[in-house]
């Protein structure tokens, strides 16, 4: 899976294509979706529109458990259906839980769904998204599957140390989402300008190589086509201990997008 994807949560239908292909073209050879961003059928139209073999591009997307009761078996399969279809793929490369909705405690079941499905082999590897530690413990438990990733919110100013050293422990990759911390705040604290100015480069383009360095896998997202290049262009560049501790330093405990144990949808 390559380090570096591009992300399309908000990118409208009618535009994920373009975004998609601009995206290939530049060099991305991984793009993130999800059921409910509504635009898997315009990413499958852009990855189709590039002529790249299929094998060449990482396609994940994500379960969207809800609304409504405690899901199961069939609502899973069913949905991954209507992904693939949507996508206009056979096999996507890695499916997720979007949100672990403890409240419902249904989870573990939706999980031994994917373990069906990755025994299908039509989604090449399974994992989650906004799990927290004793979510991972009770998969541990229950399942011999482990999650290939757990994508999470994380940024500097969220960097999630431990929860990454439990998936450093159990062997799970970490997936970064809003890795530029969506843009706002974090692109302009004087840390991030500073260590930018230092080597020339841009703030996204900065945080981003502190992702690449901390050992994360992260899934920018732009419909700016010099953005969409600039943020894949990382790896020219490094930083050094004193760039990395400025950036570390930042950690301010606090998340931009919900928390998991209480969101539901
Ligand atoms: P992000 O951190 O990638 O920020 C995106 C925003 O940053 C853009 O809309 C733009 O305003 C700005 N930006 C992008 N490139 C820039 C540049 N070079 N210079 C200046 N500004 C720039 O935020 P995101 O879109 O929330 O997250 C990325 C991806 O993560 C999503 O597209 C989606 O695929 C995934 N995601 C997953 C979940 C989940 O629950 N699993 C939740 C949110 C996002």
């Amino acid at each position: 899976m390559p380090q570096l994807g591009f992300g399309v949560w908000q990118v409208p239908d009618a535009e994920a294509a373009q975004a998609v292909g601009t995206a290939l073209e530049a060099g991305y050879r991984s793009v993130d979706t999800a059921a409910v961003y509504g635009n898997e059928a315009g990413t499958g139209k852009g990855i189709a529109a590039s002529g790249l073999p299929r094998e060449d591009v990482f396609v994940t997307t994500k379960l969207w458990n809800g609304p409504g009761e405690r899901w199961g078996r069939d609502n899973v399969l069913r949905e991954f259906d209507a992904s693939l279809a949507k996508l206009g793929l056979d096999y996507v490369d890695l499916y997720l839980i979007h949100w672990p909705r403890p409240m419902r405690d249904d989870y573990l079941a939706i999980w031994k769904a994917f373990e069906e499905i990755a025994a299908s082999g039509r989604a090449r590897a399974v994992g989650v998204s906004n799990f927290l530690p004793a979510q991972l413990e009770r998969l541990r438990a229950e399942s011999a599957l482990v999650p290939a990733v757990n994508q999470v919110e994380l940024h500097p100013l969220f960097a999630q140390a431990e929860l990454r050293a439990l998936h450093a422990e159990l062997g799970i990759a970490t997936m970064a989402w809003s890795p530029l911390g969506q843009g706002k705040d974090l692109l302009t604290r004087p840390a991030v300008l500073a260590v930018a100015e230092k080597h020339g480069r841009s703030a996204a383009q900065v945080v981003l190589r502190w992702h690449v360095q901390t050992g994360n896998i992260a899934i920018p997202k732009s419909v700016t086509p010099s953005r969409i290049r600039e943020n894949l262009d990382v790896f020219g560049f490094e930083l050094d201990a004193s760039d990395m501790a400025a950036l570390d330093a930042l950690e301010s405990g606090r998340r931009i997008g919900p928390d998991p144990a209480e969101f539901d949808v």
